[in-house]
């Protein structure tokens, strides 16, 4: 991939630049630069937003959805994005299941559930991983049987993300037992509130309710919503693994980060409106910091352009990706010292009134060091895919 952008790059960013300065919710934008946690609605409005250009679903073939962008595109849309702070997309629909939908579903379920999920009518949930099986996901035990044209699902899956926002989750279950552990597995798709299904709330180390565990008692599903062949799951499993890894650089967002994080140190360790240079040994850190991030940019490309694919190349990529995020969430809580200790309810506007201006990006911060831990464990964690590396790499 070429690095200069053409004519083409430079207009296409011109408007898309403009769509979020101009046609975008900026109440949307306020909230997320003001730190204000986002709720359901602000999402489905975001989402419908992009929609409105054709511009959600970004890596969706044509025939459904997709813009047919270049990857360079993609990435120039990226940026743009983050640099105006948007919220990224919901990824679970959008870029997990949808995906695999165009390209292993029925005629049927194509019809059902992509223009729902393109048109944020519905939002899903991945039902991956179990009390007993997440590293070692082919242990997974919820069972699905086949009784006439319905399966009856039974068992649990936990740390489901947004599973209480959502309308459906694909699962993967369990149809036969096999001798091979990764045999026996399908990917099943059933809507929230079928009889049976219970959601209960599992709040995070960061204060917030993201995450869920579901139980299945006797849950009936048409036959009709088995995704691929009934046993065959595994691959079809993996296929949305990978898609999932690739998915979490964020270039654009960390860049803006860093320059707030320049901004507040600044204010802090210089003292406020101070345009000094940093202390060394903080200035230092970010240095060493933005080289590492460079450094994933050129990863980014190098998958991007093809010049490096393959599992070995998704699972290096998941790992930088989200060891640089953490880093960069540590230089923030150097910042934030006792300012990030308090926690507001940053759901409702106005929750950081009562705080000095110079110290209100630290309750923020410290809920995204927090909750960004749980980047080199989701999605396979960092042990795993060093596992994976190591093993195609020798
Ligand atoms: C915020 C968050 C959101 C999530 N969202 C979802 C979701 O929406 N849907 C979903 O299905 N799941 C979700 N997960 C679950 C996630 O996929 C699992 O947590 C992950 O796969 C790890 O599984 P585990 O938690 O059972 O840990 P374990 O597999 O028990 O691992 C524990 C530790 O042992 C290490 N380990 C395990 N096996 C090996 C090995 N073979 N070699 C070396 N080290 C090993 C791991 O690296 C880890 O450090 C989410 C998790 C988090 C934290």
């Amino acid at each position: 991939m070429h690095l200069a952008e053409t004519t083409d790059d430079k207009a296409f960013r011109a408007e898309v630049r403009r769509f979020f300065a101009h046609d975008y919710p900026q109440d949307i934008l306020a909230k997320v630069r003001s730190g204000q946690i986002l709720t359901r609605e602000d999402h489905k409005r975001s989402q419908i937003a992009l929609q409105s250009r054709g511009w959600f679903a970004v890596t969706w073939p044509q025939e459904h959805g997709g813009p047919g962008w270049t990857p360079r595109q993609r990435y120039i849309f990226d940026e743009e994005l983050e640099v105006a702070n948007a919220p990224g997309v919901i990824p679970m629909g959008v870029i997990y299941i949808g995906p695999l939908i165009c390209a292993y579903g029925t005629a049927w379920q194509k019809k059902t559930w992509l223009p729902a999920t393109l048109n944020s009518e519905i939002f899903w949930a991945q039902g991956y991983s179990e009390p007993d099986s997440g590293s070692d996901l082919a242990s997974l035990r919820t069972r699905a049987e086949r009784h006439g044209d319905e399966y009856v699902v039974n068992g649990r899956k936990t740390w489901t993300s947004q599973a209480h926002w959502a309308d459906w989750i694909f699962c993967l279950v369990r149809t036969s037992q096999e001798a091979r552990k990764q045999d026996g597995i399908s990917v099943i798709c059933l809507p929230m509130d079928s009889p049976g299904v219970s959601v209960q709330p599992i709040v995070g180390i960061d204060g917030s309710h993201y995450l869920n565990s579901v139980t299945f008692d006797n849950v009936r599903v048409p036959a009709r919503n088995l995704i691929g062949e009934e046993g065959k799951g595994w691959g079809l499993a993996k296929f949305i693994l990978g898609n999932e890894r690739l998915s979490y650089a964020h270039i654009s967002r960390k860049r803006e980060d860093l320059k707030i994080l320049k901004a507040r140190a600044r204010d802090i360790l210089n003292g406020p409106g101070s345009n000094a240079p940093l202390p060394p040994a903080f200035a230092t850190k970010i240095a060493a910091y933005e080289i590492e991030l460079d450094h994933l940019e050129i990863s980014v490309f190098r998958v991007l352009s093809g010049a490096d694919d393959g599992p070995v190349a998704t699972s290096r990529l998941k790992v930088e990706a989200t060891e640089n995020a953490q880093k960069l969430t540590e230089l923030f809580i150097e910042l934030a010292g006792y300012d990030g200790l308090p926690a507001d309810d940053r759901r409702q506007a106005g929750w950081a009134d009562g705080i000095r201006e110079e110290a209100r990006f630290a309750q923020p911060a410290m809920a995204a060091y927090l909750f960004t831990r749980a980047q080199t464990i989701y999605g396979g964690t960092s042990e795993v895919q060093k596992d994976i590396i190591a093993r195609v790499a020798t």
